[in-house]
C-alpha cells in the first residue's frame, strides 16, 4: 500500500508547529504523579482506513489515558446496561463549566449533564459496576479497540489519583445520596481512578479512534469491534463535550470529534478516512494539551480534515 506524502510531510510540519506553542502549557499538577511529566515531550500517530501507520515524535511514549478513558467508560456502560438505564443517569448537554465541577449536581438537577464530565463518568462507570468483572472487562475492552494486549495499569498514577480524588470522592457521595449511583460511591471512584490510570501511547489511541472513524468495524480485517449506534454516540458527545469547555472553540477550529485527557493526550476520529493521536503533557489553562492541540488544528487546516471543510477558517 502507498504512503501518501502529504500525510507525512504535513504531519512534520504539524509537529515543528506545535512545538512553538509548548512553552504556553503547564504540566497537570493537581494529581501529583501528573506533575512528573515532561513539558517538552511531543508525539503523534495517525492511522488510515487503508492501514497505514504515520508516527511522529515520541509516539512510542506512554502516558495515562485519564480522560479519554470516559469514552471507553460510555461504551461499556452501554453495552452492559443498555441505552435506557445509562442515559436515565446521565444527560448529553455540554456544561460549559470545568470537567470537575460540582456545581451543576446542585443547581441544574442532580443528574451530571454528559459522560465527558468527572461526574458523568463516575455515573457511567456505576453502570459498568453491573459487569462480573469491571476491571478486566475495562481492560479487555481497551486492549482489544487500541489493538495492543500489553496495555497496563500506571500504579503510581492510580495510587496518586486516590490520594488526590477529595472532588471526585464528593460527586460520588452527592449521587449516591440522590440514588443514580447504585453502587457504594467508594467501589465506583475506584473504578473511575483505576480507569483514568491505564498507559497508553498515541498509537493505541489512533487505532482506537480509527475504529470510531470506521463505524466501529477495523477495516484491516473486517472485524466488527462495536455496534455502530454506541459509535455514534461517542462522537457524538465527542463533538459536543470531548474537549472540556474549549469543545465549542475546538468545533470550530479543528472540527475533528475529538476527546482529551489531563495526562496530556488527544484523540481525534475523521469519518472514515484516519484515527488519530497526539501527546504533549503541557496543558492550558482549560486542561487541554497545548502541543497536541495544535497538532490537531495543523493537520485539519492543511488536510482539509473539518467536518465542515470548505467552510473557511483560520490557523491563529
Ligand atoms: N482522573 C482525572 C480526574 O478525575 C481525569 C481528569 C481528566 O483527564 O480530565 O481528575
Amino acid at each position: 500500500m502507498a504512503r501518501n506524502e502529504l500525510i507525512e510531510k504535513t504531519l512534520t510540519d504539524a509537529m515543528n508547529y506545535a512545538r512553538t506553542f509548548l512553552h504556553t502549557g503547564k504540566v497537570a499538577t493537581y494529581i501529583p504523579e501528573l506533575a512528573k511529566g515532561y513539558p517538552d515531550k511531543l508525539g503523534a500517530c495517525v492511522i488510515t482506513t487503508d492501514g497505514e501507520i504515520y508516527s511522529a515524535g515520541d509516539w512510542h511514549q506512554e502516558f495515562t489515558i485519564q480522560s479519554i478513558s470516559k469514552t471507553l467508560t460510555l461504551i461499556m456502560a452501554l453495552q452492559t446496561a443498555g441505552y435506557d438505564r445509562v442515559f436515565s443517569k446521565v444527560g448529553v448537554e455540554p456544561t460549559g463549566d470545568a470537567f470537575n465541577s460540582l456545581v451543576r449536581l446542585e443547581t441544574k438537577n442532580t443528574h451530571p449533564l454528559n459522560p465527558m464530565i468527572n461526574a458523568g463518568a463516575i455515573a457511567t462507570a456505576d453502570c459498568c459496576m453491573n459487569s462480573k468483572d469491571p476491571f478486566g472487562d475495562f481492560l479487555a475492552l481497551t486492549r482489544k479497540l487500541c489493538r495492543r494486549n500489553t496495555i497496563h495499569l500506571d500504579e503510581a498514577v492510580f495510587q496518586s489519583e486516590k490520594k488526590a480524588g477529595m472532588r471526585n470522592r464528593s460527586m460520588a457521595y452527592l449521587m449516591q445520596g440522590d440514588n443514580i449511583l447504585e453502587h457504594d460511591a467508594e467501589d465506583v471512584v475506584d473504578l473511575y481512578f483505576w480507569m483514568c490510570s491505564l498507559s497508553v501511547n498515541v498509537e493505541d489511541l489512533a487505532n482506537y479512534a480509527l475504529i470510531l472513524a470506521n463505524n466501529g468495524v477495523d477495516p484491516r480485517t473486517g472485524e466488527t469491534l462495536l455496534e455502530d449506534w454506541i459509535v455514534r454516540i461517542v462522537k457524538t458527545l465527542m463533538v459536543t463535550c470531548g474537549m472540556y469547555d474549549a469543545s465549542g472553540e475546538f468545533a470550530m477550529k479543528v472540527g475533528i470529534p475529538a476527546k482529551s485527557g489531563v495526562g496530556g493526550g488527544i484523540m481525534g476520529t475523521v469519518e472514515r478516512k484516519m484515527g488519530l493521536a497526539a501527546f504533549n503533557p503541557a496543558l492550558d489553562p482549560k486542561g487541554n494539551s497545548v502541543g497536541a492541540y495544535r497538532v490537531l488544528e495543523y493537520l485539519s487546516h492543511y488536510l482539509g480534515l473539518h467536518y465542515f471543510s470548505g467552510s473557511s477558517y483560520t490557523v491563529s
